[in-house]
């Protein structure tokens, strides 16, 4: 947050074609796949027998993200990590991106290659190769949209509409601390407006900010289950909060479903927080979001093979669909779950 003084060279310097060169002058190829990346009218893959998975995702300056506490860097990594995030909850493999961007004039060159080195960065972790994109102006702000391509074995692939009753409800990792982060965030910003020298200690608040501004996408997850010979029967990734995602699961694969608040993973770093900001962990958990985990279900028979492993907690068990979808409390009351996700529009009724 304090004032940058390094050298500063306007787009128009450049032109299209020299940002374009320069930017993606880092770029390298990972994947057999890619036959041809950037430098063509088009991008060439050879995904040979396997299916092609494909998702877009959109980030818009004021909307996704706030350039006071979000470094472009990081942005830019975080970018590709919703993308792959898609990927993965269709038990694919991420192979290759395109990322197109629009910047208005108030951001530098050097401003668009800190975006572009997160973006190179998250490619490079994540073994997926960026094969072109768009680059042009706009009146105000930051647009970035990027579309993430994957591939899976089409019997592998894990869909929202496969679920069964009495299939159990799986979370990889932990909850609510991206949102947390964010809160923590969102707070310093008002105390920066205050107090220009104030110098924030989020040290406390290592994880939640890390989780918000470094998310990282659940890679892992599709090998582990093929190595636990485990086949979901749907899956969705977490990135509006855990109650609309299980509703979405529901909804898509007509069943209901039980959720157990005890069993909602928290880290010990979200409960202090929630109750340093006065707020219900659960709601947290049910309503934040951002969280980049997967969620998926599994036949009962496959009980043995998740239940001690520590990437996984079971959360709960879809039921028949009349039976609705509840979150079991603590005291054992069952409320009905609603959807409270981000919602763009602004609209609190998203379903
Ligand atoms: P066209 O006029 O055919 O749309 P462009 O001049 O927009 O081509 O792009 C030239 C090449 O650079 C293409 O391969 C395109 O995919 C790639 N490209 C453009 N912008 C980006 C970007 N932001 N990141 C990665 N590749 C890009
Ligand atoms: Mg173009």
């Amino acid at each position: 947050m304090s004032e940058d003084n390094s050298p500063k060279t306007s787009l128009s310097e450049l032109g299209e074609f020299g940002l374009i060169d320069h930017l993606t002058r880092f770029v390298e190829l990972y994947q057999p796949s890619t036959l041809k990346g950037i430098g063509d009218d088009a991008a060439i893959i050879d995904h040979e027998n396997f299916a092609t998975v494909v998702t877009t995702d959109m980030l818009v300056e004021g909307v996704h993200f706030d350039l006071a506490y979000m470094p472009l860097k990081h942005l830019g990594y975080k970018a590709v990590m919703v993308n792959l995030s898609d990927i993965y909850a269709m038990n694919a493999e991420a192979t290759q991106l395109t990322v197109s961007i629009a910047a208005s004039n108030r951001f530098p060159v050097e401003a668009l290659e800190e975006l572009y080195a997160g973006i190179t960065l998250a490619a490079k972790t994540y073994n997926v190769d960026v094969i072109g994109g768009d680059t042009t102006s706009s009146t105000s702000g930051l647009v970035i949209s990027i579309t993430a391509l994957g591939k899976a074995e089409a019997e592998k692939i894990t869909k929202r509409d496969g679920a069964q009753p009495n299939d159990l409800l799986v979370v990889t990792g932990d909850i609510g601390a991206a949102y947390m982060g964010l809160q923590v965030l969102e707070r310093e910003k008002q105390v920066f407006k205050v107090n220009p020298n104030a110098q924030p200690d989020l040290e406390p608040y290592s994880y939640l900010v890390e989780r918000q501004l470094k998310p990282e996408a659940r890679k892992d997850i599709s090998s582990l289950l093929a190595a636990l010979e485990v086949q979901p029967t749907s899956m969705i990734d977490i990135s509006d909060g855990l109650s609309s995602e299980i509703i979405h699961l529901c909804k898509n694969s007509k069943v209901g479903a039980n959720l157990f608040e005890e069993k909602i993973p928290l880290d010990p770093a979200v409960i202090s927080v929630c109750e340093e900001f006065n707020i219900d962990s659960t709601t947290i958990a049910l309503n934040g979001g951002e969280d980049y985990e997967l969620l998926f279900t599994v036949d009962q028979k496959d009980f043995d093979k998740i239940k001690g492993n520590p990437n996984f907690t079971i959360i709960g068990h879809m039921t028949e669909e009349r039976e609705g979808m509840h979150l079991v409390t603590r005291g054992n009351q069952k409320i009905p779950m609603k959807a409270q996700g981000w919602n763009t529009f602004g609209d609190t009724n998203d379903e």
